[in-house]
């Protein structure tokens, strides 16, 4: 039995803090790892950012909750649980990951959590544990499963690395270069094609 291992943001959903950030005109919001490498200083400082402003989860939640999957998503998602046990990995909360994975008919999610005040503001961030994406993989392995992964960016590639087959999706072009031992795709067919490629190479 194979098991598919996705990541989440830039594969079958928009990145939920530029979308937060547009939709609720802080500008600030933007900021990824990109612009501050320190994933804790990044998140403290959105936290923050959040409490100068006076968004609380339920503030957040709706605008999330306008999102939608990217086109084609659902679809994808739906033809992989036909062929291959599907887990989404991915380094977003549970609370905000809620209303997307409901369009996406609940396939399992793997993330972190966040620790929100009786008032719904956002206190604090809880990492469920460091490099889960890699951490999962060699977990899966370990219990004699051979995975296939996806992801979009930098933050994926050592779940990438670690997996049976690992599989690029619309790269940024600095991740092009650094690992071009991963097959890229950019259309949700071109995945599904290199999904029956990983398949044929065993
Ligand atoms: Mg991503």
């Amino acid at each position: 039995m194979k098991i598919a291992c996705l990541d989440l943001e830039g594969v079958l959903v928009p990145e939920i803090w530029i979308n937060v950030a547009e939709r609720t005109g802080i500008d600030e919001l933007r900021m990824t790892t990109r612009d501050e490498p320190d994933y804790d200083v990044l998140m403290k400082r959105r936290l923050e950012i959040l409490a100068e402003h006076e968004l609380g989860l339920p503030d957040i939640q709706e605008v999330i909750g306008g999102l939608s999957p990217l086109p084609g998503a659902a679809d994808l998602v739906a033809w992989l649980r036909e062929r291959y046990q599907v887990i989404i990995l991915s380094d977003t909360f549970y609370q905000f990951a809620a209303p997307l994975m409901r369009q996406l008919g609940f396939p399992t999610l793997f993330c972190h959590r966040l620790e929100v005040d009786e008032k719904g503001r956002v206190v604090d961030y809880h990492l469920r544990i460091d490099d889960q994406k890699r951490m999962t993989i060699e977990a899966l392995r370990g219990l004699n499963f051979r995975t296939i992964a996806v992801g979009d960016s930098y933050n994926d590639t050592s779940m990438l690395g670690a997996a049976d087959a690992g599989i690029l999706f619309c790269p940024p072009d600095n991740v092009i270069a650094e690992f071009p031992q991963f097959p890229i795709t950019r259309t949700y067919d071109e995945l599904r094609e290199a999904f029956l490629a990983a398949n044929e190479g065993e």
